[in-house]
């Protein structure tokens, strides 16, 4: 049998009912752009992670733009953030007026460094971007006290993240813009785009808030240049539903991730490593692995699903090339690129399933790679 990186239709089936039963209200209300179900979703968000503002907005771009354009850059201004991330963590400090500056990652959390940066603030460095990638947080203690001794806001990327914890706290629970997306395949995700920004700070949160609406408090008076940033009911409806679950959804992720763990043992895969305090939630297994690009055709001609998240480090993308990074300025971000595979991860992928994908590596190790 063939196994998929995700299987959205087996969580479908299982929510059928209640999705269509909601899809068919907001036809009939045809009140389709924040509404209350909107409302309903910001404070289930903010109340998960502890933040007294919730503001729904079209996607996490956009969740990341409107918190970069809060930050009111001047031209010059810094964000520091990974350069092993998705790409819009960084492109959303360039639109909003920033500029981004990388530094490097552990090579076993694959997060960015807490302590290489310092050696990155600036005089004009405002804002650090901690990303918690594949699932797993960065140590909120560390980034805070950075953050507190040079007086910096931090915007959280906790696209990958929802519900994931360090030491009791939760993602996007700690900085001063916190960011989300609904992205369909994402561990909470929508029936289309959308994202959410957290914050506690009364003026930050006005500033989302009015932004995500062209800037205007009152309609068709505009008091800044926002952009056209909505949640819409559809959106919210299905992500109020998987709300519910998404608890014991990433449960079932982590004892999958056991699962891999245990069936990949005495292969030379690198299994994905917790910091201590982390609670990963597994938005993505990722495996550091010899002959990756091998294995990767094996896996395709088994019908496994298998993924490179990233292949490419952001410094080295061509749009960055004008922020002077080269090949060599980030190491471990670039072997991670050529020696990561991301496996099928979901909660509805079944023991068999991992049982099968688990075979087919150790049968590619065990017989020389052939
Ligand atoms: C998915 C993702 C985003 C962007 O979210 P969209 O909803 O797709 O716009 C930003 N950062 C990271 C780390 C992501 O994984």
């Amino acid at each position: 049998m063939s196994v998929g990186m995700l299987n959205l239709q087996a969580q479908f089936r299982t929510l059928r009912d209640e999705v269509m039963a909601e899809i068919t209200q907001i036809f009939e209300t045809q009140s389709f752009i924040l509404g209350s179900r909107g409302k309903g979703l910001e404070e289930s968000m903010a109340k998960l992670c502890d933040m007294k503002y919730g503001i729904g907005v079209s996607s996490g771009t956009d969740a990341l733009l409107l918190s970069v354009m809060a930050l009111k850059p001047k031209p010059g201004d810094e964000v520091i953030t990974t350069p092993y991330t998705f790409f819009a963590t960084a492109s959303s400090i360039v639109r909003g007026g920033a500029r981004p500056v990388f530094v490097d990652v552990d090579d076993q959390t694959f997060n960015a460094r807490a302590d290489l940066l310092e050696a990155a603030i600036t005089p004009r460095t405002r804002a650090l971007m901690p990303v918690h990638l594949f699932g797993q947080m960065v140590d909120p203690a560390k980034w805070l006290a950075v953050a507190k001794k040079h007086n910096l806001l931090i915007i959280e990327d906790a696209a990958q993240a929802v519900g994931a914890k360090f030491n009791g706290t939760v993602a996007g629970g700690f900085g001063d813009l916190n960011c989300f997306s609904f992205y369909p395949t994402k561990n909470l995700g929508g029936a289309g785009d959308g994202g959410m920004v957290l914050a506690s700070d009364d003026a930050l949160a006005h500033d989302v808030r009015i932004n995500r609406v062209h800037g205007g408090k009152d309609r068709y008076f505009h008091d800044q240049i926002g952009i056209c940033g909505r949640l819409d009911e559809i959106q919210a409806a299905v992500l109020l539903i998987k709300f519910k679950y998404l608890d014991q959804w990433n449960h079932r992720r982590r004892a999958i991730a056991a699962l891999y763990n245990q069936g990949l043992q005495g292969t030379p895969a690198i299994t994905p490593f917790e910091a201590p305090g982390a609670w990963h939630t597994y938005h993505q297994y990722v495996l550091r692995v010899p002959k990756r690009d091998e294995l990767m055709e094996h896996l395709k001609t088994k019908g496994i699903g298998n993924m490179i998240y990233y292949p490419v480090p952001l410094h080295l993308q061509k749009c960055f090339d004008f922020l002077g990074y080269k090949e060599g300025s980030f190491p471990v971000s670039e072997r991670l690129a050529k020696e990561t595979v991301a496996l099928p991860m979901s909660s509805e992928l079944m023991d068999a399933e991992v049982a099968e994908v688990c075979e087919a590596i150790r049968g590619f190790y065990g017989g020389g790679g052939a």
